[in-house]
């Protein structure tokens, strides 16, 4: 499958927030639940906070389980700036979100934070997390990953 116009709709709404979080003081990531029939359910950004399991694909579906359950979940899509980390991409498996469409690569995000210790990037692409679970996640990305970067200029210190 290929992205349709509303990913990039909600794709251009996620790049737009994650540029909100870095200019809030948070880092620059950011995630949308999209229902099937394009109802947002939730969104986030990072959270700076001492809970540093807190980013935003984690923050945004725990805001959808606690209105929805999996079989709802099973259509909707989480939408993020940048490729779901390994507990995210467990957290969407465990969520029962079906789908996950991303702007950036894992590995291009590595490319931009290096060793910096606010962001040691676990580099592990989400499709091998997904391929290890008992039901297929489609997972659609990298899309638009130069606009993505914009976000992360000069924000990591390498
Ligand atoms: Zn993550």
């Amino acid at each position: 499958m290929n992205a349709t116009p509303r990913d990039h709709e909600f794709l251009t709404r996620v790049l737009a927030l994650a540029q909100r979080s870095r200019d809030e003081g948070h880092h620059p990531f950011a995630a949308m639940v999209v229902a099937a029939d394009g109802t947002l359910i939730s969104e986030a950004m990072n959270a700076s906070s001492a809970d540093r399991t807190a980013h935003a694909e984690m923050n945004a579906l725990r805001l959808a389980s606690q209105q929805y359950g999996p079989a709802e979940l099973a259509g909707a899509t989480l939408y993020s700036n940048a490729e779901p980390c390994a507990m995210c991409s467990g957290g969407t498996y465990w969520s029962g979100v079906g789908r996950v469409v991303y702007a950036m690569s894992e590995a291009s995000l590595l490319e931009l934070t290096g060793s910096d210790p606010e962001n040691p990037t676990l580099s592990l692409p989400c499709r091998t997390v997904f391929a290890a679970g008992q039901r297929p996640t489609e997972v659609i990305g990298p899309l638009r990953e130069e606009e993505a970067r914009a976000a992360h200029k000069d924000f990591w210190r390498k």
